[in-house]
């Protein structure tokens, strides 16, 4: 039976404590409101910690220090029998996971709102059952629950058996060579790692090019500096078999007009990520899911107003600030709901960790031209700037979009040497609605990475002047 109304037992129930839980439960408590956080993993910390960002950011690093230390001659020097303990890397990863997800346990702990631990379920729109036996009620509910490996579209896969993010990050060795099937972000950082480390990797990815929601220019860089680091990529393909064969396993594909077949020690399995919603009850309490996510408004409510989701398991972007932003922005709306705030995704943002590594911030060319967006667009690349000179770092470029009418930056892409940092000076220019002149006009330090944003903000300024737009930008909210 449902509560009474003035009687349940929190404000906010929020099932799950990772990036999303976490975050609002933090903004509701602040806010005021009686707030519990239920989390069923079998480890405390979420994704992003565990078995996400963290670890495989820290593996990537392991695996650029010794993609450097293997090739020092174009700085004069010499490095002989380069060498690395596998088990060492993993363990200093698996240290700092550790520390990480003890320090959001103690967040969780001692937070100013209750954290159980159990699996949750809905039995009524204001009740949900905990796998540790008992019930509770709220007002506001929080689905924050994330995503899981999807399940592989071939049953053969299964039966060969594959590795998949999470088992490969608790390897104790590496395979002497490995089949890596799908093409975005999780594929290819893991590619990267595993190929710098000297496994021999194969890249069997579907669409006709990996990375394939970047602008091709971005994507076309990264073919490039895998293919040079001995990755054999095929793109375009339809997966047709695996199997065993001897102690190797064995995938077939169709590429162009032949069925290839490739062998090697292992599979690994990165053909996306489900929303982690099956054992919700959602469709007892009348919470629309499509696509196997979870619809929501840009308030983050569901289609049953008082429940709020966030996170991966809404589906939409799978990124961890946004997870974070999602929790934090259905918090608030759940204690203010005279005031709600809406999500906004101006400033989407994403980065791919490899090196190059590949950003970008709003929106893209191919964004652009979907949604018939007037632009300029300006390029330039590292292989002609002071500083990635310096560091051998000539792969890649950056690029900026800017409103043909106003001149305002409505999108930055950045392939290079730390991309991830440098596009957040995009970010800023754009969190504060700048145009390209006025970017083209900031002072940048000499010799710099960051000092590159000058060239094409100065390009296309100066395009835009020789046409007579002014140096406003006119989306820039009233102060
Ligand atoms: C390999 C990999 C690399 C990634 N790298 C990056 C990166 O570099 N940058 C980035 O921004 N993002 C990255 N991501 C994505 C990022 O990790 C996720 O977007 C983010 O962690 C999602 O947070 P969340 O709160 O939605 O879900 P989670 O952190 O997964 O939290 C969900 C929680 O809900 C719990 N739960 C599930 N069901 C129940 C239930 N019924 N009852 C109670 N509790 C339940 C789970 O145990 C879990 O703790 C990566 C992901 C992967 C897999």
């Amino acid at each position: 039976m449902s509560a009474d109304h003035k009687n349940y037992d929190y404000d906010l129930a929020i099932i799950g404590g990772g990036s999303a839980g976490y975050a609002a439960a933090r903004t509701g408590a602040g806010d005021g409101l009686k707030t519990v956080v239920i989390e069923g993993g079998e480890e405390v910390g979420g994704l992003c910690i565990l078995r996400g960002g963290m670890p495989t950011k820290a593996l990537l690093y392991a695996a650029e220090v010794m993609h450097l230390a293997s090739h020092p001659e174009a700085w004069g020097i010499h490095a002989e029998d380069v060498g690395f303990n596998f088990a060492r890397v993993m363990a200093r990863k698996n240290t700092m996971v550790k520390d990480f997800a003890d320090y959001r346990k103690q967040q969780l702990v001692e937070g100013e709102f209750e954290f159980m631990r159990a699996l949750a379920r809905f039995s009524d729109p204001h009740t949900l059952d905990l796998s540790t036996g008992g019930k509770l009620t709220a007002r506001f509910f929080l689905v924050a629950t994330g995503s899981a490996i999807a399940p592989s579209p071939l049953p053969q896969l299964d039966e060969v058996g594959y590795l998949t993010s999470d088992t490969a990050l608790k390897l104790s060795h590496l395979p002497k060579s490995l089949i890596i099937l799908g093409g975005g972000p999780i594929a290819v950082e893991f590619a990267q790692f595993f190929v710098r480390f000297g496994v021999h990797v194969t890249m069997i990815q579907r669409s006709p090019r990996i990375l394939p929601k970047f602008d091709p220019d971005a994507t076309g860089e990264i073919e490039k500096v895998f293919r040079r680091e001995g990755v054999t990529l095929y793109t375009g393909t339809k997966l047709l078999d695996a199997r065993r064969s001897g102690n190797q396993k064995e995938v077939a594909f169709q590429h162009g007009a032949q069925t290839v077949r490739v062998r090697a020690g292992e599979i690994f399995f990165a053909l996306g990520r489900t929303p982690n919603i099956a054992s919700l009850g959602l469709e007892r309490i009348g919470v629309q899911v499509d696509l196997r996510r979870i619809v929501t408004n840009s308030q983050m409510q569901t289609t049953v107003p008082h429940v709020f989701a966030a996170g991966d398991c809404t589906g939409l972007h799978e990124i961890a600030h946004i997870a974070v932003q999602q929790g934090e922005t259905a918090a608030h709306n759940a204690a203010h709901p005279d005031r709600m705030r809406q999500s906004n995704y101006r400033l989407l943002t994403e980065i791919i960790f490899t090196e190059p590594q590949v950003a970008v911030v709003g929106l893209t060319e191919s964004s652009a031209h979907a949604r018939n967006v007037a632009y300029l667009a300006a390029s330039y690349p590292f292989s002609d700037h002071g500083k990635s000179l310096i560091m051998e770092a000539k792969d890649g470029f950056v690029k900026l979009l800017a409103d043909r009418a106003t001149g305002e930056i409505l999108g930055g892409a950045c392939v290079g040497p730390l991309g991830g940092e440098l596009i957040h000076e995009i970010i800023t220019a754009m969190h504060k609605y700048m145009t390209v002149h006025e970017l083209a006009a900031m002072p940048h330090y000499h010799p710099t990475l960051a000092e590159i944003w000058t060239y094409p903000a100065g390009e296309l300024s100066e395009s835009l002047r020789t046409r007579g737009v002014a140096a406003r930008a006119s989306s820039r909210p009233a102060d």
